[in-house]
């Protein structure tokens, strides 16, 4: 097998032009266990590790451009104010060893329904920056979730970095696995309130083919919010409002059964999350603090 190490965007980019067999490499805690378990045997290996365009992040005003080749670690450490949902999904991530390995791009590249970066870049409509030597574009996150571990990326295409808004207002991540750490979700949900808009977003992960935004449960606790005159006043949400915006969450997944945990399991613990990171968003919202799991 080769391996294959280009110096910059764009010398990686013509490999990857000319070079169809050659598979993507940054952190390897995906694709080296795919390799370890002899899942698959590429022609080569296209090493992304000494690509600067990929390292670090910066701020242009508001919008924030997360590297695809930067570790969870420093998401945790760096952008937790700018990014609260990235961070503690990236908080959540299997062990320090992964978190200082594994890369948001690496997220994307495998498209896991289970990744836990793919809800937080929901409720935050970022858009993945992608290049090839054809050009530059950017997909928005709701378009880039195409199937099972199926993405919009093109085959000659590589992912650059993820560009999102700075959070306006509360956001949250929250995940059910089988024990605390070190484990791919169950079932996951982000949810952020965007005072500027008054509106909620919220997505699940692994309890549908791709992680998706919940439109009905969006609109139904944004019109709920707008009736109530709550971003303004803040009359209390009632937890009848709660349970309903919870079962909306769990009526837009499409769960199956699986080693990990049932489909029924996966709706009801769904709605939970649903309510309880409302619950935490709302309360940060009216007291300015920060709530969290
Ligand atoms: C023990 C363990 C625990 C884990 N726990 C979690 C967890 O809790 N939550 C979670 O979401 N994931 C978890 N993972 C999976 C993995 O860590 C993440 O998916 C991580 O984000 C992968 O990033 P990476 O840089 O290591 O990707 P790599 O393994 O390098 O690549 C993954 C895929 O993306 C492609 N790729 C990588 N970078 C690019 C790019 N820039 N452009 C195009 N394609 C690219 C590769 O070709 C490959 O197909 C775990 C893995 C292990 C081994």
């Amino acid at each position: 097998m080769d391996f294959l190490r280009p110096r910059g965007l764009a010398e990686a980019l013509a490999i990857r032009a000319r070079r169809p067999d050659a598979v993507p490499i940054r952190g390897g805690t995906d694709l080296m266990v795919e390799l370890n378990f002899d899942r698959g045997r590429p022609g080569a290996l296209l090493d992304l590790g000494r690509l600067d365009e990929l390292d670090g992040w910066d701020r242009d005003g508001d919008t924030i451009r997360v590297g695809a080749g930067l570790p969870y670690q420093r998401i945790v450490a760096e952008l937790a104010t700018a990014l609260p949902a990235l961070a503690m999904a990236s908080r959540t991530v299997g062990s320090p060893q992964i978190r200082n390995r594994g890369t948001v791009g690496g997220n994307l590249g495998s498209a896991s329904p289970a990744g836990d970066a793919h809800p937080p870049l929901l409720v935050s409509d970022a858009s993945i920056e992608v290049a090839s030597v054809r050009g530059a574009r950017r997909i928005p996150a709701t378009e880039f979730y195409q199937g099972v571990k199926r993405s919009a990326l093109a085959a000659d295409e590589l992912i650059v970095a993820v560009h999102l808004p700075a959070a306006a207002g509360p956001q949250q991540f929250a995940k059910v696995g089988t024990r605390n750490a070190m484990v791919i979700a169950v079932c996951s949900l982000a949810l952020a309130l965007d005072p500027a808009t008054e509106r909620v977003r919220v997505a699940l992960g692994s309890a549908a083919p791709t992680p998706r935004r919940c439109a009905e449960a969006e609109r139904f606790l944004t019109a709920e919010l707008a009736d109530r005159r709550w971003w303004t006043v803040g009359t209390p949400v009632s937890e009848p409002v709660l349970r309903r915006f919870g079962a909306l969450v769990a009526a837009a997944a499409a769960p199956i059964d699986d080693v990990r945990g049932t489909a029924d399991y996966r709706r009801r613990a769904l709605a939970v999350l649903a309510r309880r990171t409302a619950t935490w968003s709302l309360r940060e919202y009216r007291q300015g603090g920060r709530t969290c799991a």
